[in-house]
C-alpha cells in the first residue's frame, strides 16, 4: 500500500499550497514601497496571515516579509526606509496552516543568471506538483513549498534567451490561475492567466504605473483607474515605457464569479461592474426566487450586508441590523481549526436582542461553506427570541473545491457536497433555507442566464465545471485509485 506522499511534497492540507492573496506594484514613484504598503493595507481582506514587500533601487533588491497584518509590520518609517527605490511590489497572503513558514511569504526572490527576480502571485497553479516533481528530478532545489516557486524554476531552466521569452515560456507550461507582478532589474511585469481567473487592474499616479488586485487599492493611494489587465496579457513597464503583449492563443475569459459573491471588497469595480451593486442585485434575485413572509431582513455582517439591502428593497421587508459585528476579530473562516472557528463566530457576532424578540427574521449571508456560521447565527437568533428564522444565501450551494486560489476546504468538508438543501436546513436548524440559483447569480451580473456551453465566468465552486486541467488533483486521484486497487489485490 502506498503510504507516503508520492510526490515527496508537503501534504496539501499541511504546509499549504493553496492560498488567497492580494498583490500590488508601483513603478516610477519615489518611495514606491510606501505606496505598496498602503495598497496592501486596502487589500488586507484578501489575505491576513502574512505580508511582504520587495523594492529595487537601481542596483539592489530589498525585501521585508513578515507574518501578520500590513499594519504593525509595514507602518514603521525605519522598515519602509530600508525598502529603497522607485519600483516595488508586495503581497498579502492567507493560508490555513498554523505553521506557515516565512519562506513561503511573498514576494519570492531569486538570483537568476539574468539577474534578480521577485514575484508576487495571486491564484493557484493546478499542475505545480507535477512540474515540481519533474524540476526536482532534473536538479532544481526548492526553497519553499509555494506553488509560485515553480515559476521561478521554470524561468531559470528555460532555454529561451531573453528574460521575457523565458518568462513567457514558463507561463505556457503552467495551468490554473495566476495574476502576477514580477520585478527584474529591467522593470516590472504584470500579467494574468489566459482565462483571467483572478483579477488585476492597472492605475496611474502622476508618472507612476500601479498594478493591484482590486480598484480599492488604487483608491487608497489616490491613483486613477486606467483599465484591467486583460486575460492572457502581459504589461511590461520599463522606466516610463509601457508595452502590452499577448503571447497566448486567445480564449474565452472565465474570471472568478466568487470575487463578486464574497472575495472582493464591495467598493471595488470589477470588469466595469460595482461589486456592491452586483451583491445588491443578487439579494434582489434571491427575494424574487425565494420570498418569505417575515418582519425583518437581517444581514450576517459584513459579507451579507449588500445582498440583504437588495433583498429588503425587492421584498419591501424592513432591513435592520439584527446582528452586530465586532470589528476586532478577523474573518471567521480565517481560523485554523474547528474549535477556534466556532469560538470565532461567537466572538465576532452578537444578536441585537431588543430588535429580534418575537420577530420573524430572514437572515442573509453570502455563502455557506462548512455551515459553521449559519448554525451559530440561527441559534443566536433563537436565543434572542426570534419567532421564525429563515436563511437565504446569496450564492448557489458551494459543492466543489476551488483549485484557483480561493481557500475552500476539500469537498468532504463542504456542507452542500454532503447534503441536499432540506438536510442542510435541518443541520443549521432554520425554519427554511434557500440559495440563489446559478441563473439568478448570472442575472445579477447583467447576463440572461448561465450559458452551459460557454459560461462567462469560472463558477466551478458551484457547478464543478473547471475551466482548466487539474493535473495535480487528477494525479492524486489516480494514485488514490492505485492504492485502492493495490489494497483490493493484496
Ligand atoms: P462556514 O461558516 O464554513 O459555512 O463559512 C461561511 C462564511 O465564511 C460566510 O459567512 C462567508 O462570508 C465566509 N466565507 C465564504 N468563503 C470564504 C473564503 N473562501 N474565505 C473566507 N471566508 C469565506
Amino acid at each position: 500500500m502506498l503510504t507516503t506522499n508520492p510526490f515527496d511534497l508537503p501534504d496539501a492540507n499541511g504546509d499549504k499550497l493553496r492560498e488567497e492573496c492580494g498583490i500590488f506594484g508601483a513603478s516610477g514613484s519615489e518611495g514606491a514601497a510606501a505606496l505598496v504598503a498602503l495598497g496592501l493595507h486596502a487589500l488586507q481582506h484578501r489575505g491576513q496571515e502574512a505580508a511582504g514587500i520587495t523594492s529595487f533601487d537601481g542596483a539592489e533588491f530589498h525585501t521585508h516579509r513578515a507574518m501578520g497584518h500590513v499594519a504593525g509590520n509595514f507602518d514603521s518609517p525605519a522598515i519602509i526606509g530600508q525598502l529603497r527605490g522607485n519600483v516595488a511590489c508586495g503581497h498579502v497572503r492567507y493560508s490555513t496552516t498554523g505553521e506557515t513558514a516565512l519562506r513561503n511569504v511573498q514576494p519570492l526572490y531569486a538570483d537568476l543568471a539574468s539577474g534578480g527576480f521577485a514575484i508576487a502571485h495571486n491564484g493557484n497553479i493546478s499542475n505545480a506538483m507535477r512540474l515540481r516533481r519533474d524540476l526536482v528530478r532534473r536538479g532544481s532545489i526548492f526553497q519553499s513549498t509555494s506553488d509560485t516557486e515553480t515559476i521561478i524554476h521554470l524561468v531559470a531552466t528555460s532555454n529561451y534567451r531573453t528574460f521575457v521569452d523565458k518568462f513567457i515560456d514558463a507561463l505556457k507550461r503552467v495551468e490554473g490561475a495566476y495574476s502576477l507582478i514580477v520585478m527584474t532589474p529591467e522593470g516590472m511585469i504584470a500579467c494574468r492567466d489566459p482565462l483571467g481567473i483572478r483579477p488585476l487592474v492597472m492605475g496611474k499616479l502622476d508618472d507612476a504605473i500601479i498594478f493591484a488586485s482590486e480598484t480599492v487599492a488604487l483608491d487608497v493611494v489616490g491613483a486613477t483607474f486606467v483599465r484591467s489587465i486583460d486575460p492572457g496579457e502581459l504589461v511590461i513597464v520599463k522606466g516610463s515605457e509601457v508595452s502590452s503583449h499577448r503571447p497566448f492563443a486567445p480564449t474565452e475569459p472565465r474570471p472568478c464569479i466568487f470575487e463578486y459573491v464574497y472575495f472582493s471588497r464591495p467598493d471595488s469595480i470589477s470588469e466595469d461592474r460595482s461589486v456592491y451593486t452586483v451583491r445588491k442585485e443578487i439579494g434582489a434575485q434571491l427575494a424574487i426566487e425565494s420570498p418569505v413572509d417575515a418582519d425583518l431582513v437581517i444581514p450576517v455582517p459584513d459579507s451579507g450586508t449588500p445582498a440583504a439591502i437588495g433583498y429588503a428593497q425587492q421584498s419591501g421587508i424592513p432591513f435592520e441590523l439584527g446582528i452586530i459585528r465586532s470589528h476586532y476579530v478577523g474573518r471567521t473562516f480565517i481560523q485554523p481549526n474547528n474549535e477556534v472557528r466556532h469560538l470565532g463566530v461567537k466572538l465576532k457576532h452578537n444578536a441585537n436582542r431588543a430588535l429580534i424578540k418575537g420577530k420573524r427574521v430572514v437572515l442573509i449571508d453570502d455563502s455557506i461553506v462548512r455551515g459553521t456560521t449559519s448554525l451559530k447565527i440561527v441559534q443566536m437568533m433563537r436565543d434572542a427570541g426570534a419567532a421564525e428564522v429563515h436563511m437565504r444565501i446569496a450564492s448557489p450551494p458551494t459543492r466543489h473545491s476551488c483549485f484557483y486560489g480561493v481557500d475552500t476546504p476539500e469537498r468532504g468538508k463542504l456542507l452542500a457536497a454532503n447534503m441536499n438543501i432540506d438536510e442542510m436546513n435541518s443541520y443549521i436548524q432554520a425554519d427554511s433555507l434557500a440559495f440563489v440559483s446559478i441563473d439568478g447569480l448570472y442575472k445579477a451580473l447583467g447576463e440572461a442566464n448561465r450559458s452551459d456551453t460557454r459560461p462567462s465566468h469560472c463558477d466551478a465552486c458551484f457547478t464543478g465545471d473547471y475551466p482548466t486541467m487539474l493535473t495535480d488533483h487528477d494525479d492524486v486521484a489516480s494514485v488514490d485509485q492505485f492504492a485502492l486497487l493495490a489494497e483490493r489485490v493484496s
